[in-house]
């Protein structure tokens, strides 16, 4: 099976129809118009983006949920449901070093548990009104761009961001981002928040953590980290060394949906201060008196701008429990081995490749002539032919071949396959 077809959708196929359509005619047309075109998410050849996979069981556990229809925003109308769902973000603590005081929320995904965590940031440093735009922030130019969308979203567009230099792998350099606070506080300015990542998404870096945190706490700053993609590496003991200061966060994001191969629609956030994030989340109509006069425990639904939810919490739940952990870290240390194999390959296909990366993200470039040309040129033959899936990126100012290798289906014969066709393209390219 490929794992991409660039073929376009083809006009009106997906429309209504008047009369009543059988099951098995829309399960053929599902197959031929949206299974096989564009990416294929669940093929372990999507090395794009950032894949997941999607496991089986979980869509198990959506099929039994969406059946019985639980309501899990409240406690009282799925006291179990909501169990469920504390549970996990428990767990996470535990993985984490969160202390069990801080609150959770299993959200669609990492944009929104990123909102989450940056709304009660702005709320405990009341960063409003004229304080807005004397307000700073400190962001590596790698941080995902749903972060941006995030400040804009909650009201701080107009806050001074400053873009921390980084060093030769990509990661904050924590000399320069501790010199920028300084400077900025004696401009009477006022830093509140930094924003590091456990695995950026175009060079799979951890920022400097643990210096982060010392920074953070001396000058009274909230940290946030973004683990998106890669927070739950943490569970390849190699290289938890790697996540230390992480427990030293206010807030972190992980991605269950990416890094535990989750079919989408899973982010989850931790938040240590409780107040802060209830101070914009919690909101009592009178219509819901009786379903919320028991505070305890937290309702998801005073974590999050979502009332009615999908019980998303059962996804996870039922695989962590039909499999256990072991296949997960099993999956996870594959992928970083995988990672450093496609590089030995493509060096001997004579490519150049960006840094050693921490995790399973790195990327690589021709050096042509013209090397942009000739690598967006590659790139375009790669997607012709759809073995395997590659996007691209630009890092600074040069237009690269991106790989994140995530999906827990991706095997060592997936990367040989993405070399040959990697040599196939290059050789009908150069001859
Ligand atoms: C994917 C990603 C996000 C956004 O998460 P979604 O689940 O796509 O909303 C945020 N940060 C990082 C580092 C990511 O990789």
């Amino acid at each position: 099976m490929k794992a991409f077809s660039g073929e376009p959708a083809t006009p009106n196929a997906m429309n209504l129809k008047s009369e009543k359509q059988s099951l098995e005619s829309l399960l053929e047309l599902y197959d031929k118009e949206v299974a096989a075109k564009g990416i294929k998410p669940a093929s372990g050849g999507h090395l794009g983006y950032i894949p997941g996979g999607g496991i089986y069981t979980s869509a198990l556990a959506d099929y039994l949920v969406d059946v019985t229809n639980e309501y899990v925003g409240i406690n009282f109308s799925c006291p179990s449901g909501v169990a469920i769902e504390h549970v996990l973000l428990d767990w996470m603590k535990d993985l984490f070093g969160f202390p069990s005081s801080a609150v959770g929320n299993l959200a669609s995904g990492g944009s929104i548990a990123n909102l989450i965590a940056l709304t009660a940031a702005r709320d405990k440093h009341q960063v409003k009104n004229e304080r807005i735009k004397n307000s700073v922030i400190y962001l590596s130019p790698q941080v995902h761009h749903c972060i941006q969308k995030a400040l804009r979203i909650i009201g701080l567009e107009d806050v001074q961001i400053s873009y921390i230099d980084l060093d030769d792998r990509s990661r904050i350099n924590a000399d320069i981002l501790e010199e920028r606070i300084k400077k900025d506080r004696q401009k009477g300015l006022y830093p509140f928040l930094v924003i590091g990542s456990a695995g950026t998404t175009d060079t799979g870096a951890i920022d400097p953590l643990d210096r982060i945190a010392d920074i953070s706490k001396k000058y009274g700053l909230w940290f946030h980290i973004d683990g998106a993609y890669g927070g739950f590496f943490i569970l390849v003991d190699r290289i938890k060394a790697k996540f230390k200061g992480i427990e030293r966060a206010d807030s972190i994001v992980v991605d269950p949906h990416k890094g535990l191969f989750l079919p989408y629609g899973l982010g989850a956030v931790l938040v240590k201060d409780k107040e802060a994030v209830y101070h914009s989340h919690v909101y009592r109509a009178n219509y819901m008196q009786d379903a919320v006069s028991q505070e305890s425990p937290v309702h998801p639904a005073d974590v999050s701008p979502e009332l009615t939810k999908h019980f998303r919490s059962l996804r996870l739940w039922l695989p962590l429990q039909l499999h256990g952990i072991e296949p997960f870290k099993a999956c996870l240390d594959e992928k970083l081995l995988l990672t450093h194999y496609f590089r030995d390959g493509l060096q001997a296909l004579g490519f150049e490749l960006g840094p050693d990366p921490d995790l399973s993200v790195s990327y690589f470039w021709y050096p042509a002539k013209d090397p942009n040309k000739f690598n967006k040129i590659l790139l375009e033959a790669l997607h012709r032919d759809g073995e395997v899936f590659l996007s691209s990126t630009i890092i600074e100012d040069r237009f690269v071949i991106r790989m994140a290798i995530l999906s827990f289906r991706t095997k060592i014969e997936t990367i040989d396959k993405a070399i040959k066709m990697i040599e196939r393209a290059l050789n009908d390219l150069i001859s």
